[in-house]
Parts: structure tokens; C-alpha cells; sequence
């Protein structure tokens, strides 16, 4: 499972840069290293984590071709817990690839993505829950992201987890104490201790994977659309809420024509919205494309913003809109509400469309944006608005990821099996299986209990060189 040879990569991203730094990590990174450094002072006063400069040496003719600087961090105070040598190089991507060359014909071996931070895990630097942190925290695009990034790097959720599983194994310990005594029936008291403690515990591990929906949120992101005929004022919504001016804003209809995308963050929630190309009937080839894109926007879209124009009347593009948007969370909205309106919202409301009267802004003047942005957060956050943090013992942790909501899932479940038996009057080493059934679940979250499948997958999204 787990190779103990040594690994290298280039830590920093591609391309020209101040820095580049080469990451060496494994029982030879010294001894590897130390084959092109040539430090100011000698090897044998090299310190663990200190920084020390040196020359670059290139192999095989020793010819120097970089300043550098190196940190040694032995084993098993570093990153990873094995010893790492990193080289703080100039940040030319030939010069890194060269030196990154030269360290493994030393010995060392390509590191393969995440492969650092999967060894921290197995060498128990970090639990599973902070692996995936690491990655969340590099990928965070918004204040509270990086937030709920850094609370699961903390172990605030493994903490939680951890309670979860005292709890459930005191329960396993007491229901096993019956078990190794069957001549001893239940009484009737320990019975229902034991099931108001499992389904007290099971209510805590749901309301925890509740937390799911809002914090899938704050981690990735909404995807947005924004959509409306030709000249309707996308790309002046898109920076009004943007706040810059990336979308080109012209007077020919058609101008926008691939898709822009932007984060942004409207009254705290972030937005990952795009603004498309207009959609109309058309018979302009390229434009056809911008339509197509625009249409797949909104298949991906979990809210979209649908734009119509006040200043001119409903007609065949403005029903194909709503003909888009049927059976999507949107919000409708009537653009150039300052001049004179010749939009009667009664054909869109009459269009099939279960709806809310359009909110009327005028994207020109930014008139009428903080009705807007309250209307898209209460559209984006729909019923979990309230008792969005979890209840219970857990309070304040939220969950971010898939996969920890499916092992809580599946942890409750198993606790209700549990709980089923009891009722049942099973044999109580069934009931106990469900116990460490749900106990396994927990463990699978904080990689506890964990196998060469789930590693991978946690893995695998992971940068070369993290
Ligand atoms: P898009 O094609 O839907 O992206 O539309 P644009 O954002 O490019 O806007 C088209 C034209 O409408 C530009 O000339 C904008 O200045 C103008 N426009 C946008 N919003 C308003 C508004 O609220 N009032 C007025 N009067 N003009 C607007």
C-alpha cells in the first residue's frame, strides 16, 4: 500500500514565477539533494528546519547554474513525517525542469498527485478529513470557503467524529455486556436506555449530514446563469455583481458571444455565474454556437437569473426564455426599468410561468440591485435559510463534501437498523453488528477505517507536487 522509496515534484504551479520550489521527500532526500546543492557552509552543520543558500550544481560537470535556497525538515517533524529536502529555486520553468530532472536521476521517483499529502495520511501526520482540507483550502474562492476549509483542517469535524464514535462504542460496551451474559435477560430499563441513546445519537449524525446543502454551497459555489435575448443587459449584471467590467458591454445585439464566468459574492453567498450569449432564433453560424453554450449554462445552472427588457414588448425570444427556464430554480428579472416601459408583465406571468412578479433594476444605473441580491439569496439558500449550522452536541460544524454525507448517511442507517432490532427483540449480537456497522461508517470520514478505493478517489484531485 505504501511505498517507502523517495518522491519528487515541483510544488509550485507551471510557468515563470519568482519562485519554484522542488519537493523531495523519502528516506533519501538528503542524500539526493546533496548530489547538486552545494551549500555556503558545510553539510554536516545543516540543521533540521532552517534555511540555508547555496549554489545549484549542474550534473553531470558540476558547472553551478542557479542561487538557491534549501530546508531540511528530517523525519518525522515534517509534512509528510518522512524527511523532506525543498529546494527554493528561481522560478524559470526550464531551469525547474532541469533541476527536477537532475534530482531524479539521482533516485528519486515522480511523485504522483497528492502523493505528499497522502503519505502525511499514512503516516498519521494528518487524518483523512484534514488530507481533503488541504485540498479545499488551495481551492477556496470565498471567505466563508476558506473558512469552513480551515475549521476541517483544524479537526473541528474530526472532533466531531471522534465524539460520534465514543459515544457509539460506550453503547457497543454496554450492549455487549448483555450479550456475554444471555442468562441474564434485558431488563426492560437497560432496553430503553439503550435505544433512546441510539436514536439520540442517530439525530445528531443527521442533523450533522443536513449541514451538506449549505456547505456544498459555500465550498463550490452556485452555478448561475444569466440569460436573456440579445442586448437585454446580461453583461451589465454580470458586472454589477462582479464589480468589474470583464464583460464587454455594447450595443449590438449578439456581442457576447462565448460564455464569461465569474465568482462572485452576493449578501455573503458565493455565485459561480456565467453570463451567455443571447438567446434568440438566429440563422449566424457562430452565433448559433454562443446559443448552444448558452443552453448547455443553463441544463448545468442551479439558479438562473432571467433577464427581460422593459423597454421593449414581450415577444418570441422572451417566451423562449421562459420556455427555458421551466422546472429550474430562477429569478425573474425586468432590466431598464428608467426608460419608458413597454413590457407588459402580465405576458410573462401568462407564459405557464408559476412565478413571482419580475423584480424591476436598471443594470445602467445599478438601481434596484439590493432587492436583487436579497431575492437571489433567498432563492439560493430555498428552506435551509434558517438552522443552516445543525443542531445538537455538533453545532457549528458543517460538512462540505459528498462523501462525509454518505458515510453519515449510512452511519444513521445503520444505527436505525439497530435501533429496528431492539424493537424486534433480535438477538442482541445482531443488534451489535449494525452498532459496529455504524461505528465504520464514522471511521470511514476520518479515514479511520479506509481502503486503497476510497484513498484514491480522496486523492486523485489533488495537484502533482501537494
Ligand atoms: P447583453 O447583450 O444582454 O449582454 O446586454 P449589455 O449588457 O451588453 O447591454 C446592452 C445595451 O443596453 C448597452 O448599451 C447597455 O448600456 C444598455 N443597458 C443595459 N442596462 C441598461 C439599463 O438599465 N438602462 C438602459 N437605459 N440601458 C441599459
Amino acid at each position: 500500500m505504501y511505498e517507502h522509496d523517495t518522491i519528487a515534484a515541483i510544488a509550485t504551479p507551471p510557468g515563470r514565477g519568482g519562485i519554484a520550489v522542488i519537493r523531495v521527500s523519502g528516506a533519501d532526500a538528503e542524500r539526493i539533494v546533496r548530489q547538486l546543492f552545494l551549500p555556503r557552509t558545510s553539510w554536516e552543520k545543516l540543521h533540521s528546519h532552517h534555511f540555508y543558500l547555496g549554489k545549484i550544481q549542474d550534473q553531470p560537470n558540476g558547472r553551478p547554474i542557479d542561487h538557491a535556497g534549501l530546508i531540511l525538515m528530517r523525519s518525522p517533524h515534517s509534512y509528510t513525517g518522512e524527511h523532506i529536502a525543498e529546494l527554493h529555486l528561481h522560478g524559470g520553468s526550464f531551469l525547474t525542469r532541469r533541476i527536477l530532472e537532475t534530482v531524479l536521476n539521482q533516485g528519486a521517483r515522480p511523485a504522483q498527485p497528492g502523493e505528499f499529502t497522502k503519505r502525511a495520511f499514512l503516516n498519521g501526520r494528518l487524518d483523512l478529513v484534514q488530507a481533503e482540507a488541504v485540498l479545499d483550502l488551495i481551492h477556496a474562492n470565498n471567505e466563508t470557503g476558506l473558512h469552513l476549509a480551515w475549521e476541517d483542517l483544524s479537526g473541528r469535524l474530526s472532533q466531531a467524529c471522534s465524539a460520534i464514535r465514543d459515544r457509539l462504542i460506550t453503547q457497543t460496551a454496554y450492549l455487549e455486556a448483555f450479550i456475554d451474559f444471555p442468562e441474564d435477560d434485558i431488563p426492560e430499563h437497560s432496553q430503553q436506555e439503550l435505544s433512546s441513546a441510539f436514536s439520540s445519537i442517530r439525530s445528531d449524525i443527521e442533523a450533522l449530514a443536513a449541514t451538506f446543502s449549505q456547505g456544498k454551497i459555500y465550498r463550490d459555489g452556485i452555478r448561475t446563469a444569466i440569460i436573456g435575448k440579445p442586448n437585454v443587459g446580461k453583461s451589465s449584471l454580470l458586472n454589477l455583481l462582479a464589480d468589474t467590467e470583464r464583460a464587454i458591454v455594447t450595443q449590438v445585439p449578439g456581442t457576447t458571444r462565448d460564455v464569461l464566468e465569474e465568482s462572485v459574492l452576493v449578501n455573503g453567498i458565493p455565485l459561480v455565474v456565467r453570463d451567455t450569449a443571447g438567446i434568440r432564433r438566429t440563422t449566424d453560424e457562430i452565433e448559433k454556437i454562443g446559443i448552444e453554450r448558452s443552453l448547455s449554462s443553463i441544463e448545468q445552472a442551479e439558479i438562473i437569473l432571467a433577464l427581460f427588457d422593459l423597454s421593449r414588448p414581450f415577444d418570441a425570444d422572451d417566451a423562449l426564455i421562459c420556455e427555458k427556464i421551466q422546472g429550474k430554480k430562477f429569478v425573474l428579472v425586468g432590466n431598464k426599468s428608467d426608460l419608458p416601459q413597454r413590457f407588459d408583465v402580465a405576458d410573462l406571468l401568462l407564459d405557464n410561468l408559476d412565478t413571482d412578479a419580475p423584480l424591476h433594476i436598471a443594470a445602467l444605473y445599478g438601481t434596484g440591485m439590493d432587492d436583487l441580491r436579497d431575492r437571489i439569496r433567498e432563492v439560493a439558500l430555498g428552506k435551509q435559510q434558517s438552522g443552516a449550522e445543525g443542531e445538537g452536541p455538533y453545532k457549528g460544524v458543517t460538512i462540505t463534501k459528498i462523501r462525509h454525507k454518505v458515510a453519515l448517511e449510512k452511519a444513521a442507517e445503520s444505527l436505525k437498523g439497530a435501533e429496528q432490532g431492539l424493537a424486534a427483540g433480535l438477538p442482541l449480537d445482531l443488534v451489535a453488528v449494525d452498532l459496529r456497522a455504524s461505528l465504520d461508517h464514522i471511521g470511514v470520514i476520518t479515514g479511520q477505517v479506509s481502503s486503497e478505493e476510497i484513498l484514491d478517489r480522496v486523492f486523485q484531485d489533488f495537484c502533482i507536487g501537494k
